[in-house]
């Protein structure tokens, strides 16, 4: 593959995050997987001389609801360009007086809540029994801790992330329920996207930026709020992004590239 269509880092962007404006030196690709199509055609661009390619989880026109994108296409074209490391911005609802909206969260964990998606890329002649004990990338998770706050953002970590199948909300007993467990935000689309990327040996981590409380906190919020935070909220992403991408370095320090290592059967 030419250079041109590869890059080292991958962003997967969430709702509100359909823009790569970033970017510098554009170039757009279609990928085909054995999985049939992504989301949308990925843009390859430049961020301080570092490559990325962007892929709008939901597709540009926001037309892919939670439970019906093609997770895997999109994580296997992702590895077809080479990508290494995936930063996926992502919209959620704090289940936590304290995490506020507008608030950015990086978890360390997640509770998978969904019900029916296609999880693996093993699923015949080759079994695998991936380790997602610590699921998200410690390298990537630190670097954004880091320069989130160094920007004077308000970043929650660690965290954890409650993912459910969607496309409906929770209800406020499932809501409460959830808050019982320990999990923090909540969100549609980090599972499986993130077991995938560690099947793929590819490092991830979710900058999950908050819209508003999830129904537990029985406060009433109008469209007009969530969209206000939502646009603010692709801004803070955008000036992190912007700083994160060029501190990553080429050689990973972490163990996410061995995944596989002990997990095929
Ligand atoms: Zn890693």
């Amino acid at each position: 593959m030419s250079s041109i269509c590869s890059a080292e880092i991958g962003v997967i962007g969430g709702s509100g995050f359909y823009d790569p404006a970033v970017f510098e030196s554009i170039t757009e690709v279609k990928i085909h997987t054995p999985y049939g199509p992504p989301s949308d055609i990925i843009t390859i661009g430049e961020i301080k001389g570092v490559k990325v390619a962007f892929l709008p989880r939901h597709g540009k026109r926001h037309s892919i609801p939670p439970h019906l994108i093609n997770y895997r296409a999109n994580i296997w074209a992702m590895r077809d360009l080479g990508v290494k490391r995936i930063l996926a911005p992502s919209a959620v609802g704090s289940l936590r007086v304290d995490i506020r909206p507008g608030d950015i969260v990086i978890p360390d964990q997640f509770i998978d809540f969904t019900k029916g998606r296609a999880y693996s890329f093993y699923d015949g002649a080759v079994v695998g029994h991936f380790s997602l004990a610590d699921p998200f990338c410690p390298e990537l998770n630190k670097i954004c801790v880091d320069t989130g706050r160094g920007l004077g953002l308000t970043c929650h970590h660690p965290a954890t992330y409650i993912c459910i199948e969607g496309p409906r909300f929770s209800t406020r007993a499932e809501s409460r329920l959830f808050r019982s467990w320990g999990a923090d935000i909540i969100g549609m689309t980090l599972v499986p996207e993130v077991s995938l990327a560690r099947e793929s040996g590819i490092c991830y981590t979710t900058l999950a930026t908050v819209t508003d409380y999830d129904v537990w906190a029985e406060r009433p919020v109008t469209a007009e709020e969530v969209v206000t935070t939502l646009k603010a909220n692709v801004e803070k992403v955008r000036r992190l992004l912007v700083e994160v991408i060029p501190k990553i370095s080429k050689e990973r320090g972490c163990q996410c590239s061995r995944s596989s290592e002990g997990a095929l059967v």
